[in-house]
């Protein structure tokens, strides 16, 4: 079954038409307002659509926050973002009224934890929590195939999390709550609090301990309310590899020895890169995609 997937970012669109065995083709649209994005994006499904046939459904994982209450009037919505023009952006709408047929969303990164889950990283897990620490930092749970939406949707980016002394007096970048999870260990609270990303870092900077261990309480933290059996770390500030080995570590530290289930080597095997041979989210896409379809 052919179907048209968005991984839809606040800098780029990534579209892809494929089905179970990946895409055929991918497209980057650069996101600027809404009528200007979401036109480029069907232009590229109708021109795709030529190529290789018509798609049954599309699957978006987006950038949020979302409104994901399916009884809500706004649902499938762009709620409160700070994106200039993006509040109440409903891209599902755009692509119903474009092409009648089923469209699912969900989040960016909801949409990559059910892929790492189903063939990524965690191939096979039961609860998988996928972590992106990029421009901003996002969590997305999937449990047993099925994502985690309640009221909203998880903002476990936003945690508070321990000071490390390393990080001396910066005040933390987040908007909303100062020195947040986002506003300390995102790619832009580290070139604002050390003039550069950690790709410009020594190896000897305090900035990887600061960080390693802001990710290491992340993950301590989803250990204790989602009891994860994988937990995948992705996103820019995720390419520093040597970054993965310190989060492990430090979620060692912060558990001291408490979950029975995390000892020893569990670590290397849980706390992983992504696995995912395309962008997970855009892989995850393509399964919202799926299941819409197969829900009519
Ligand atoms: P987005 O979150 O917009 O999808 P990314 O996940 O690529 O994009 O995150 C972008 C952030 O990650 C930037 O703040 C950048 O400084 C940081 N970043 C990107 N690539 C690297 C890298 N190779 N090493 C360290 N930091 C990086
Ligand atoms: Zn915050």
């Amino acid at each position: 079954m052919l179907t048209g997937a968005i991984e839809a970012g606040g800098t780029k669109f990534v579209c892809g038409v494929g089905d179970a065995t990946g895409s055929r083709e991918t497209a980057r649209i650069d996101t600027r307002d809404v009528a200007g994005t979401l036109d480029a994006v069907v232009d590229f499904f109708r021109a795709a659509q030529e190529r290789h046939g018509a798609v049954a459904g599309f699957g978006i994982g987006s950038f949020g926050p979302l409104q994901l209450d399916p009884a809500a009037p706004d649902f499938g919505r762009i709620t409160t973002t700070p994106k200039p023009g993006w509040a109440g952006a409903d891209i599902p709408a755009r692509l119903r009224a474009a092409f009648a047929v089923p469209v699912a969303i969900d989040t960016d990164v909801n949409a990559a934890a059910l892929a790492e889950a189903a063939t990524g990283a965690g191939r096979g897990a039961r609860s998988l929590a996928y972590v992106t620490i990029g421009t901003g930092v996002g969590v997305g749970l999937a449990i047993d195939g099925r994502t985690v939406r309640g009221l909203g949707h998880p903002e476990a980016g936003h945690l508070l999390v321990r000071r490390h002394p390393g990080h001396g007096d910066f005040d933390g970048i987040c908007p909303y709550h100062g020195d947040c999870l986002e506003g300390l260990a995102s790619g832009p609270a580290i070139i604002a609090a050390w003039g550069g990303s950690l790709a410009t870092l020594p190896a000897d900077h305090p900035a990887w301990d600061v960080l390693a261990d802001y990710i290491g309480q992340l993950c301590a933290s989803l250990i204790l309310t989602v009891a994860p059996t994988h937990i995948v770390l992705g996103g820019g500030v995720m390419q520093q590899a040597r970054l993965l080995e310190g989060a492990r570590v430090r979620t060692a530290d912060r558990l001291a020895g408490y979950c029975a289930e995390w000892q020893g080597d569990v670590f290397d095997r849980r706390i992983t890169a992504p696995g995912c041979i395309e962008p997970p989210g855009l892989v995850g896409a393509y399964m919202l995609a799926r299941a819409a379809v197969a829900a009519g």
